[in-house]
C-alpha cells in the first residue's frame, strides 16, 4: 500500500524515529491509566460503607502475573487504596487519587512533548534532504527536459509538494504508533471491565473506517489537480518577475493580472473543494462513532439499571469514560489518513523529477580529456528538437574546426548556428552522425571534462545575483583577487568595476541589472578570460551592444580568441572577416563555407549578406 511509501524518507532519522516512538508509547499508557482512575474515584464517592474496602484488604496483595499484568496493577491499586480508606480515612483517600492523576498527567504531557521534540528533527530534516536531492536533480537534468516542462511547476514542487510531504511524515508516524497504542489500550482496559460491551464496538469500528477510505481516495485526486494549478500559478509569478519591464513598457498589467487571477480563481475553488473534503471526515467519522458508543451507553446502561451483578455503576462510567476515549484517536487516524492521501498526491508529483530519465548520459568508464589536441569534428550530424517528425535542425552537418583556428558561423537566425555549438557541449546529443572530440566520440568523455574544455560567451550574459567577483570566479575554486583583476583588464572591464562603490565586491543586482548590457557582456568575457579554456565558443557575443560598447567587447574578444580554437557565430560580417573559415548555414545544412575572399568570389549567400550589410 502507498500509505507506508513516507517510510522511506525516514531513513536516516530511525534514531529519532525510535525516540519519538518510545514517548509516544508512553503518552499512550499515560494517558489511559489517568483516565482508568475514574473508577476508584467514583468507588470512593459512591460506595457507602468502609466494609467493601475491608474486604479488599483482607483479599491480601496480588501475585504478579505477566498474562495478566492488567489486572495485577489494578490489583495493587486497589489494595493500597484500601489501606489508606481503612487507616486514615476517605478524605485522604480522595487527596491521594488527585495527586496521582495529577502527576500522571504531567508525565503524560511530559512525554508528549518529548515525542514531539524528536519529531521536529525528522519533520524538517525530510524536507531540506528532499529539497536538496531535487535541486541535485534540477542540475543534472538535461536542458531538454526544461524546454518541456515549466520553470513555475518545477518551483511549486520544490516548495509545496515537499511542505505536504513533510505532513505526510508527522502524520504517519501519529498514525502509526501514537493514536493506534491510545485505542488498543484503551481497548484492553475495555474488555478487561467487560468484555461484552465491547464486542459491539468491534463489530461497528469498520464501517467508520470504510466511510472515511472512501472519501481519501476523492481527496488525493482533488489534492493533486489543485497542485497542478499552483505550479501555473508560480510559472506565471515567474514570468512576471523575470519580465516587469515589458510588462510595463507594453503596459501588459492589466492582461497579466486577469491571467493571474483567473489562475488564481482555479485554484481557489480547487483547494475549496480539498478543504472541504477534508474537514468532512472528522464530522463523519465522530459521528459514526459517538452512534457507536450511544449504543454501548443504552447496552451498559440496562445492565446496571437491572442491577446486573458483572457491571457495577462506578465500572460502567469508567468503562464510559474509557470508550470515550478512543473517539479522538479515531478522528485523528481519519484525518490523519486523508493527509497522507494528499502526501502521496504530491509524492507522485515530486517523483516525476526524481524519477525524470536523463538522456544525456555518460558511459561506465568515460575518458578524461586534458586539453585539444587536434580538431573537433562534426561527421554526418543530424539533430532535431522534437524526436519523430521530420523537422530536423541540423542536418547532415560535417565541419572540422582544427585546434588553433577560428570557424566562424553565419546564416539567418533560425538556421541551427547556436544549436550547433550547443551539441559541443553535449547539452544535446545527435540523432545521427557524431561529433568527435580528438578522433574520440564526445560521449565516451567524461561530461565534466569536456565542459570544461569550453568556455561560452554569448548573447545573453548569464550573471547571477552577487558581486562582480564571484560572477568572474564562477565555477572555479581557489581564484586570487589578483586573478581575476587580471581577467577583467583583458576583458576591458577592470576600469569600470573599480569605479563601482565596492569595486570587486559591488552587488550586481538580478541578472546583473544594475549595469549596462556592454558592462555585463565584458564581466562575462572576464569569466571566460579567468577559465582559460583551449575552446572558446561566441554565439553573437557582441550583436546586442552599441557601437561603442562593441569596439569595447570586440577588442577584449580579440584578446581572449588569441591563441586559442574558437567558434564564433556572427551577426555583423565584418567581425569575422580574418576567420580561417566561414560556414554559411541555411535551415540546418551548411551551404557554403570558405574565407572571406574565397565566398565573397563565389557571388553565392554569403556575398549577398555582406553587400546587404555593407549598404548600411
Ligand atoms: P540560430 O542560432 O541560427 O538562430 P537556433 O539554433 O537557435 O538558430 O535554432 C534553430 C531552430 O531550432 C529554430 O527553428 C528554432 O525554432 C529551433 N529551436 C531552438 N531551440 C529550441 C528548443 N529548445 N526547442 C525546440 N526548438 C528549438
Ligand atoms: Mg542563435
Amino acid at each position: 500500500m502507498k500509505l507506508f511509501s513516507v517510510f522511506k524518507y525516514i531513513k536516516g532519522y530511525w534514531g529519532y524515529a525510535g525516540l519519538n516512538i518510545f514517548f509516544n508509547i508512553l503518552f499512550s499508557i499515560f494517558s489511559v491509566v489517568s483516565l482508568a482512575l475514574v473508577i476508584p474515584f467514583m468507588d470512593l464517592l459512591f460506595k457507602s460503607s468502609t466494609a467493601d474496602y475491608l474486604v479488599m484488604l483482607d483479599a491480601g496483595k496480588p501475585v504478579f502475573d505477566p498474562a495478566h499484568a492488567v489486572e495485577f496493577v489494578k490489583g495493587m491499586f486497589n489494595y493500597n487504596m484500601a489501606e489508606l480508606i481503612v487507616h486514615s480515612g476517605k478524605a485522604e483517600a480522595l487527596f491521594f487519587i488527585c495527586v496521582v492523576v495529577f502527576i500522571l498527567t504531567l508525565f503524560k504531557n511530559l512525554f508528549r512533548y518529548l515525542a514531539m521534540y524528536f519529531l521536529a528533527p525528522i519533520r524538517n530534516g525530510v524536507v531540506r534532504d528532499l529539497r536538496n536531492k531535487l535541486l541535485k536533480k534540477s542540475l543534472n537534468l538535461p536542458l531538454s527536459y526544461y524546454s518541456n516542462e515549466r520553470k513555475g511547476d518545477i518551483m511549486s514542487r520544490m516548495t509545496s509538494d515537499v511542505q505536504e510531504i513533510e505532513w505526510s511524515i508527522m502524520q504517519t508516524l501519529e498514525l502509526i504508533f501514537r493514536e493506534p497504542l491510545i485505542i488498543i489500550i484503551s481497548l484492553i482496559m475495555m474488555i478487561s471491565i467487560s468484555g461484552y460491551l465491547t464486542l459491539y464496538v468491534f463489530l461497528f469500528l469498520p464501517v467508520a473506517g470504510l466511510i472515511v477510505a472512501i472519501i481519501g481516495k476523492s481527496l488525493k485526486r482533488s489534492a493533486s489537480r489543485s497542485k497542478e494549478i499552483l505550479g501555473r500559478l508560480f510559472n506565471i509569478l515567474e514570468e512576471t518577475l523575470g519580465g516587469l519591464k515589458v510588462i510595463k513598457a507594453f503596459t501588459g498589467e492589466k492582461y497579466v493580472q486577469r491571467k493571474f487571477e483567473e489562475t488564481n480563481e482555479t485554484f481557489y475553488r480547487e483547494s475549496v473543494s480539498v478543504y472541504r473534503k477534508t474537514d468532512l471526515t472528522s464530522p463523519i467519522s465522530e459521528t459514526v462513532v459517538v452512534g457507536i458508543l450511544m449504543m454501548i451507553l443504552f447496552i451498559g446502561g440496562k445492565m446496571v439499571i437491572s442491577n446486573d451483578t458483572v457491571l457495577s455503576a462506578a465500572a460502567f462510567i469508567g468503562y464510559f469514560a474509557m470508550a470515550s476515549q478512543i473517539v479522538p484517536p479515531i478522528k485523528q487516524i481519519t484525518l490523519a489518513y486523508n493527509n497522507i492521501q494528499k502526501g502521496v498526491a504530491s509524492e507522485e508529483r515530486i517523483n516525476k523529477i526524481l524519477h525524470a530519465e536523463s538522456d544525456i548520459l555518460e558511459t561506465p568508464t568515460p575518458t578524461e580529456i586534458k586539453t585539444l589536441l587536434n580538431q573537433i569534428e562534426f561527421r554526418n550530424v543530424s539533430f532535431a528538437y522534437t524526436k519523430g517528425d521530420a523537422g530536423y535542425v541540423l542536418k547532415d552537418i560535417n565541419l572540422s574546426i582544427p585546434k588553433g583556428k577560428t570557424i566562424a558561423l553565419v546564416g539567418q537566425s533560425g538556421s541551427g548556428k547556436t544549436t550547433l555549438c550547443d551539441m559541443i557541449a553535449r547539452f544535446y546529443d545527435a540523432d545521427a552522425g557524431e561529433i568527435l572530440f580528438d578522433n574520440l566520440n564526445i560521449k565516451q568523455t567524461s561530461l565534466k571534462s569536456l565542459r570544461d574544455m569550453l568556455g561560452m560567451v554569448s548573447q545573453e550574459p548569464v550573471l547571477f545575483n552577487d558581486s562582480v567577483f564571484n560572477n568572474i570566479a564562477f565555477g572555479l575554486e581557489n581564484i586570487s583577487e589578483q586573478q581575476v583583476m587580471e581577467a577583467a583588464k583583458i576583458a576591458n572591464a577592470h576600469d569600470f568595476i573599480v569605479a563601482m562603490p565596492e569595486g570587486y565586491m559591488t552587488n550586481i543586482g538580478d541578472r546583473g541589472a544594475k549595469l549596462s548590457g556592454g558592462q555585463r557582456q565584458r564581466i562575462s568575457i572576464a569569466r571566460a578570460v579567468l577559465k582559460n579554456p583551449p575552446v572558446l565558443i561566441l554565439d553573437e557575443a557582441t550583436s546586442a551592444l552599441d557601437s561603442e560598447n562593441e569596439r569595447l567587447v570586440q577588442d577584449a574578444l580579440q584578446k581572449l580568441m588569441k591563441d586559442r580554437t574558437t567558434v564564433v557565430i556572427a551577426h555583423r560580417l565584418s567581425t569575422i572577416i580574418n576567420a580561417d573559415e566561414i560556414v554559411v548555414m541555411e535551415r540546418g545544412q551548411i551551404i557554403e563555407r570558405g574565407t572571406h575572399k574565397q565566398l565573397l568570389d563565389q557571388k553565392g549567400t554569403y556575398h549577398k549578406l555582406y553587400e546587404m550589410q555593407a549598404l548600411k
